[in-house]
């Protein structure tokens, strides 16, 4: 945190290195997000500095310690100082930009103020040594205090330069709960579609950590036509107003409540923001004109499948997200069995966040009376569920008291049958209607099948 008298406390790593530029002739100056973050009385979780040193000049500097040419045509040689990796980079300013995402050349050998002037907003924009204190050209200070997210210079210029900052912009409100100043807005608003020039995995990358801020459900809201962009399902869920008794609320404020309610998380909360995706397609009228719905959550799991591959998620999130969009809405009895079954088909953990997370989200993003009811009952289910898996309860075939081998020995004959009775066994157990208990359940095989 940065102190009334102008001081910020800089980790070993990162004062070790000013001091070696120092001691060297250089200027050095921490600069960035660890200046953001130390104003807003966070602790940085890394540190970089900005120096006029020129790469080879970094390495030779540092030839002491292992340095690694991490990114050496944009200036950028990583020091390893004390276990930590300090990023330093020579001050820079960049050519123009050809792609809406990389400038064509940069060039080194310029002043600090010119190498802040590239940096995307003024909170990123700030640069500290104990010599100096805080150098801050744009007010990056005073956005902090009035909790403001603005582009350096003019934004349809910066947008136009890299389209990645209007999701950096979108990421850093939610992150820290700021709001994004009118100009900035607007500008994003109006180069949206330069999103598309941006790869699917900087766009996923961005997305989950926008979406697991403490601000997401405002940020959905006030930029859904930003989303559509990558999400286009998201226009028709702007469009679709809920009329039901629990609702009375447009579909894409219930997503934005339903997003801000469940743990941040990326998998629970890319869940919210998509469970209801094929909501908007599946609206029709009944027989008095009152509006109604055919059953989402399947075609909510397939759209999301859909959108996140996509985004090029990894295929072990899109898989667990599909199976949470596909059940958010599950409904059974708070009783043993029916919640072993469920375990069965989706896994225990999968069966937790359903109750403890997915459908108390869902419902807590809802208006109707008996809320308060339904979430009490959702909370039962959650505690079966939880005592289940504290109880290593069986719900899969791993967990049978016995195996192939075991059936085997009684006589049975290899093959597809044995996988069968296996089956039968396992169902059973989970009634209740058998003790898996190996000699019981051997019997139960010998009494019906030899
Ligand atoms: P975090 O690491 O939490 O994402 P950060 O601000 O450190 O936040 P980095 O991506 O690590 O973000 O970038 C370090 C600094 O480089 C930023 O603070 C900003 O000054 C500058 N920067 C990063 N990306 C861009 C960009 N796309 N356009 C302009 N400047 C950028
Ligand atoms: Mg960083």
């Amino acid at each position: 945190m940065i102190t009334m008298n102008n001081t910020m406390s800089l980790s070993y790593g990162c004062k070790f290195v000013i001091d070696t530029l120092l001691k060297s002739g250089f200027e050095a100056y921490a600069v960035g997000g660890c200046v953001r973050d130390s104003l807003l009385g966070i602790v940085p979780k890394d540190y970089d500095v900005t120096t006029n040193a020129l790469p080879q000049d970094i390495k030779r500097v540092f030839s002491s310690c292992k340095t690694v040419d991490t990114g050496i045509k944009h200036g950028t040689v990583s020091v390893i100082a004390g276990g930590e990796i300090i990023e330093v980079t020579s001050y820079r300013s960049d050519g123009k930009y050809l792609d809406c995402r990389r400038p064509e050349s940069v060039s080194f050998g310029v002043s600090l103020d010119e190498d802040l002037m590239r940096r995307d907003f003024t909170v990123n924009a700030m640069a500290y040594s104990e010599k100096t204190g805080v150098v801050d050209p744009f007010g990056g200070r005073a956005d902090i205090e009035n909790k403001l997210i603005r582009c350096v210079g003019n934004p349809d210029k910066r947008f136009g330069e890299d389209a990645l900052r209007i999701l950096r912009a979108l990421r850093f409100a939610s992150v820290y709960g700021f709001s994004i100043e009118n100009d900035t807005a607007k500008s994003i608003h109006r180069n949206k579609s330069l999103l598309k020039h941006i790869a699917a995995e900087r766009i996923f990358s961005e997305l989950t950590r926008l979406l697991c801020g403490s601000s997401a459900g405002d940020i959905i809201l006030g930029f859904c036509d930003v989303f559509s962009v990558f999400i286009p399902q998201v226009e028709q869920c702007r469009e679709l107003f809920l009329c039901g008794e629990n609702h009375r609320q447009t579909l894409i404020s219930h997503i934005a409540r339903a997003v801000d309610a469940v743990y941040p998380k990326p998998e629970l909360r890319l869940a919210m923001l998509l469970h209801d995706i094929a909501k908007p397609l599946c609206e029709s009228t009944d027989e008095n004109s009152k509006q109604c719905f055919s059953p989402h959550s399947k075609p909510s799991a397939v759209i999301a499948r859909e959108i996140l591959t996509s985004l090029k998620a990894p295929s072990r999130l899109i898989a667990q997200v599909e199976i949470l969009v596909e059940y958010h809405d599950f409904k059974c009895k708070a009783d043993e069995r029916e919640i072993k079954r469920l375990m069965r088909k989706i896994g225990r953990q999968n069966t937790l966040l359903i109750f403890s997370e997915i459908r108390r989200a869902d419902i807590t993003a809802q208006n109707g009376a008996d809320k308060e009811h339904r979430l009490e009952y959702i909370n039962r289910c959650a505690e079966i569920a939880q005592r289940l898996i504290d109880e290593n309860a069986c719900v899969s075939l791993s967990g049978l008291a016995v195996n192939g081998g075991d059936i085997i020995a009684l006589g049975v004959k290899e093959g597809r049958g044995v996988g069968k009775i296996l089956d039968v066994l396992l169902n059973r157990v989970i009634d209740g209607t058998l003790e898996n208990e190996k000699e019981t359940l051997l019997k139960a095989v010998k009494n019906e099948y030899i």
